[in-house]
């Protein structure tokens, strides 16, 4: 009986079949039954998708980073709107407190204290204001530094995402500012601007002279503190009380202790929360590096101790070496004129290169 040719046609086909599709998936290396052209085109948008967000460094910082943006992205804004509003802020209330020391201090102190004690409060006082309003005034109006935006030779360490230019040694990225900034340290709503650079000296020296001024304060009107605070107590009480005799205090005595009582609760608060601020930073002075730079350079410290090294700060000389790079002091007198009296000159360097050491070639980097 002859097979059928119908039967066999099909039969034909149906091995030819078989063996396109083992020879398909054996020249794939793999059990998928898609075709080749579409597998590529899956593997062409998968990378493609992990292009977009994936990098070998991503880990939970990135990821929380990334849904915390929103939240970074309304302060800064904030930060940016509300700018002026702090400025005001702290000329207003430093102002109050000047308005207080000279209508109601200095003419009790000229009218009590013995010669050399007044002029060391008229002495002290003045040159500690004159600090405060010279540096404060330098800090808001002078340019942080920013990089290049025009094509040079400067050497960079990475290209910034937002401006998309290269970013030398110590630069960052300010979200509020929108711009990169030199030797950033961080952005100060109190000034409105950025500290770095060209105006990190007068950032620090204006919080040194606020914490003294308000360590002044505080420390000098503690009695009339205590005296106006158990007054109004006294009167406070006889009220209530309904006592006879009234308190033997007129209005002029009453806005008197009300302003002492003001000033010095609000000096005090700002002597142990500015010097803290303070102390901070010239920790970090110290040490060479700036806020931003002290996160950078503690986890690569965490980093190559992994490792088995030991990392050390490029850009720390050493302790005194420090201050002095930081202050501009170069020979002795120096630590009169530019750091105990008000000085305008330039900090060191142009804050795109970090590679020379600036005093003196005997102070050898540690
Ligand atoms: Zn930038
Ligand atoms: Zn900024």
């Amino acid at each position: 009986m002859r097979p059928c040719p119908t039967f066999l046609l099909v039969l034909l086909r149906w091995v030819r079949l078989r063996m396109c599709a083992r020879r398909w998936r054996y020249s794939n290396g793999n059990n998928s039954r898609l075709p080749l052209c579409v597998r590529q085109r899956w593997a062409y948008l998968k990378l493609m998708v992990n292009s977009l967000y994936y990098n070998s460094l991503t880990n939970s910082d990135v990821i929380m980073d990334s849904l915390m943006e929103p939240i970074f992205w309304m302060v800064d804004l904030l930060t940016r709107w509300f700018g002026s509003v702090f400025v005001c802020l702290v000329v207003i209330l430093t102002s109050s407190i000047l308005l207080i020391a000279y209508v109601g201090l200095l003419p009790l102190i000229l009218n009590t204290y013995s010669p050399p004690w007044i002029v060391w409060h008229i002495g002290y006082g003045h040159w500690n204001l004159f600090m405060i309003v010279f540096h404060y005034y330098k800090a808001t109006k002078t340019a942080p530094g920013y990089p290049p935006t025009v094509k040079n030779d400067i050497p960079f360490v990475s290209v910034c995402k937002k401006c998309i230019i290269p970013k030398p040694a110590r630069t960052h990225h300010c979200g509020i500012c929108n711009t990169c900034i030199l030797k950033m340290d961080h952005h100060c709503p109190w000034l409105n601007n950025c500290v770095g650079h060209f105006n990190q000296r007068y950032f620090f020296c204006f919080c040194l002279s606020m914490t003294l001024g308000c360590v002044y304060c505080s420390i000098s009107g503690r009695n009339l503190f205590l005296d106006a605070y158990s007054a109004i107590e006294v009167h406070t009480y006889t009220r209530f009380t309904y006592q006879t005799p009234p308190p033997p205090y007129t209005f002029r005595d009453k806005m008197f202790h009300k302003s002492i009582i003001y000033m010095w609760v609000l000096t005090s608060t700002v002597a142990v929360a500015l010097g803290g601020l303070t102390i901070w930073h010239a920790v970090l002075i110290s040490r060479g590096e700036t806020s931003i730079e002290r996160h950078i350079n503690n986890k690569e410290a965490e980093r190559m101790a992994k490792h088995g090294k030991v990392y050390k700060n490029p850009f720390n000389y050493g302790r005194l070496n420090n201050w002095k790079v930081f202050f501009g002091v170069e020979k002795r007198s120096h630590w009169l004129t530019r750091v105990l009296l008000p000085s305008g000159h330039a900090p060191y360097g142009n804050g795109l290169t970090w590679d020379i050491y600036p005093i003196r070639k005997d102070m050898i980097p540690v």
